[in-house]
């Protein structure tokens, strides 16, 4: 159960009243700080007790031989073992031959394709997009708040971004059809359906299908369908992927959508296998620049991931077991939350069913006050803003919480001290404003 505490909003209380909480909040930061913490709840990682999950993987795969008798350890492959593919086919509710196994990043293959439509256009129009960032430039639509890595990314190629909202059933419909419509710079955009980055959103079939059915001015628009979350439920209500792939074909835009998604938070972060799933047009554009760089992706690290899950519902059952460690920590955010700030109304925060974040934000024009704070008393956050285009949050009030990777005890210790600090931030900011 949580506390309520007895507390009016803190704008309403009289300044007196602000004093006497400010200097509560001072009293109980400085003993924070004495305790000399070093926490960190920085990024989305899995713990060791979840890596523990799978190190049955450590001793596959005990065959050389996929289900046709090839020869795992040899070259070739490059769209990557059927028996694999068809397992991720069936999560994420697509055809086998849609998918492409790859490596074990995502991110990766994300950044492939757009090196690919950079340099060589894409099925729907052969003129590179270097081209038009050359002769005017590029834009794409980032929902925030979003994943950061996605922004640093177009960044990293002077790609321009432009911000929507990012809503509880997904992006914003009428922004992203308001600024897509006329505007053929607009190449693309990014979409995390299941579980969002970080605010735990789940893109609903509705906003899915508005998505790849709206008029682009742009005929190479591409939404980049960033299933990370796909699998990654807290609570018994799995969220289902919207069907993005027969929606598009459904709508006379087959091309628009493309999907990843790994087992990065499933396996081994650093040795999963990542996914591409797209119509088959892209998927054979896809491996036509492939090929220019691989003879083929590690089909022994596929084949150990085939024998460690056996079919789709062994993945599924292997996630109710990393539900089983992670769900208590995201209880025990939102217990410290409640606690220390319901009622204040200096802060609103996620509570998501899926996914790795929590989603605070804090009063306005504070967040970059509570990350400093916070880390001065050993509570690592990431950066303030982190969640927006070049870092820039216009409210400065988003902070990305990620409690997965400490043990219990320490996402408890360090979320108390985290709402020490947004109250205290808050109390100063108030009582500066007096
Ligand atoms: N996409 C999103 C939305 C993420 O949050 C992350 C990691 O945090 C990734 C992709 C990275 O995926 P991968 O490990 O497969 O490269």
């Amino acid at each position: 159960m949580t506390t309520q505490p007895a507390i009016a909003p803190l704008a309403s209380l009289s300044s007196e009243e602000l004093a006497t909480f400010l200097a509560t909040k001072e009293q109980e930061y400085a003993a924070l700080r004495r305790r000399g913490l070093a926490l960190d709840l920085t990024r989305g990682k899995p713990s060791s007790a979840q890596l523990d999950l799978s190190d049955r993987l450590l001793s596959l795969p005990t065959t050389t031989r996929d289900r046709s008798g090839a020869d795992v350890r040899n070259y070739g492959g490059l769209q990557g073992l059927p028996e694999l593919r068809e397992i991720f086919a069936e999560l994420l509710w697509v055809e086998p031959d849609q998918v492409v196994c790859g490596g074990n990043s995502s991110l990766t293959m994300m950044h492939d394709t757009l090196v690919h439509l950079l340099l060589h256009g894409s099925p729907d129009s052969s003129r590179p997009w270097a081209s038009d960032l050359q002769d005017g430039a590029v834009r794409f639509i980032c929902p925030v708040p979003g994943y950061d890595r996605h922004f640093s990314m177009l960044a990293s190629f002077g790609i321009e971004m432009l911000s929507v909202p990012m809503n509880a059933d997904g992006p914003d419909v009428a922004a992203v059809e308001a600024l897509v419509r006329d505007d053929p710079s607009i190449k693309g955009m990014w979409v995390v359906p299941t579980y969002a980055n970080p605010s735990g959103a789940v893109c609903s079939q509705e906003v899915a299908a508005a998505l790849v059915g709206m008029p682009t001015a742009a005929p190479d628009f591409r939404i980049f369908w960033d299933n990370a979350y796909a699998f990654h439920h807290l609570t018994e209500e799995e969220a289902k992927s919207a069907d993005v792939l027969t929606l598009a074909a459904a709508s006379g835009h087959p091309n628009r959508p493309i999907m990843f998604a790994s087992t990065s938070k499933i396996t081994f972060a650093g040795a999963g296998v990542a996914v591409l799933a797209a119509s088959a047009e892209n998927k054979a554009w896809f491996l036509e620049h492939l090929a220019m760089g691989s003879i083929g992706p590690d089909k022994v690290n596929h084949l150990r991931h085939v024998e460690f899950f056996g079919s789709a519902d062994g993945v599924r059952e292997h996630m109710r077991r990393h539900r089983d460690i992670i769900a208590p920590k995201f209880a025990a955010v939102d217990e410290a939350l409640t606690s220390a700030l319901a009622g204040l109304g200096i802060a609103e925060w996620t509570r998501p069913t899926g996914g790795y974040f929590v989603n605070l934000d804090v009063l306005d024009g504070t967040a970059a006050r509570v990350v400093r704070l916070a880390g001065d008393a050993g509570i690592s956050l990431t950066p303030a803003g982190s969640s927006f285009p070049l870092h820039q949050d216009p409210r400065d009030r988003n902070i990305r919480l990620a409690p997965t990777f400490p043990v219990l005890e320490e996402v408890e210790t360090a979320m108390a001290g985290v709402a020490t600090c947004a109250a205290l931030a808050a109390a100063e900011q108030l009582s500066a404003g007096l």
